[in-house]
């Protein structure tokens, strides 16, 4: 505990995702990093354009967004981002650029951590400079079954060498033992198919809202 007349720096999570649609392995990574890193807040942001997807979305931006909200009900820490809809206009979406927005809004002592899952930890490589993201903000990478954050982060160091991978590595922290084992692609073909196994992973208000919105082919 900090002494009293110390007050902590605040700490901002930053969640971009598709979240097409919002699940419950969102939720238990959310919940795991505001938990472990004492997050203040957890931002979740749907990404207006996803530039590393090449399928488009399958709801639109605002049926993603309202289901968004409806997760960030769930914990009083959770709130709902429209950071990305400043840039709507089919430009791709680089998490850099939306972190140094947030950066701008922010005070200078706020720690902003930005959540993945281990695949996206794999795939940092491909996103648009990853050195200023690290200097933006900490990264807190998420286990996820299938996925091994130790060969993720093995494939970063080989991808920016030593030197590089050295400066970035105190800002990467890893949780491992959240073992969620579900997708949004794979929900999208349960709920098209009325499948029930999909609600199994859905919140409730959120399964509501895809059944009166008719998303994803769902006749429910
Ligand atoms: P899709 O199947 O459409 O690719 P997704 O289920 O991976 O979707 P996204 O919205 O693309 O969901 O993911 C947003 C972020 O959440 C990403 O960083 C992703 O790695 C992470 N994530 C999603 N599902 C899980 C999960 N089950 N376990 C750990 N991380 C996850």
């Amino acid at each position: 505990m900090p002494p009293a007349h110390i007050t902590p720096a605040p700490r901002i999570g930053f969640f971009g995702g598709t979240f097409d649609p919002p699940h419950l392995g969102h939720l238990a990574v959310a919940r795991a990093a505001a938990d472990r890193f004492s997050l203040d807040e957890v931002l979740l942001a749907p990404v207006a354009h996803q530039p590393l997807k090449t399928a488009a979305s399958s709801a639109s931006f605002a049926d993603r967004l309202a289901m968004a909200s409806l997760m960030a009900e769930a914990d009083a820490r959770f709130s709902v981002s429209d950071v990305d809809a400043e840039q709507q206009d089919g430009r791709p979406n680089y998490t850099v650029d939306t972190l140094a927005r947030l950066r701008g809004r922010v005070t200078e002592q706020t720690r902003l951590f930005v959540i993945v899952g281990a695949d996206s930890l794999r795939d940092l490589p491909r996103w648009h400079d990853p050195p200023r993201l690290l200097a933006l903000a900490e990264l807190i990478a998420v286990s996820r079954p299938g996925e091994d954050l130790s060969a993720a982060l093995s494939k970063l160091r080989a991808a920016f060498g030593e030197e590089l991978f050295a400066e970035m590595e105190p800002r990467i922290h890893c949780i491992e033992g959240v073992e969620q084992p579900v997708s949004a692609t794979t929900l999208r073909h349960d709920l098209a198919n009325n499948d029930a196994a999909a609600s199994e992973w859905l919140l409730p208000g959120v399964l509501q809202y895809i059944q009166a919105h008719h998303l994803y082919g769902n006749e429910a």
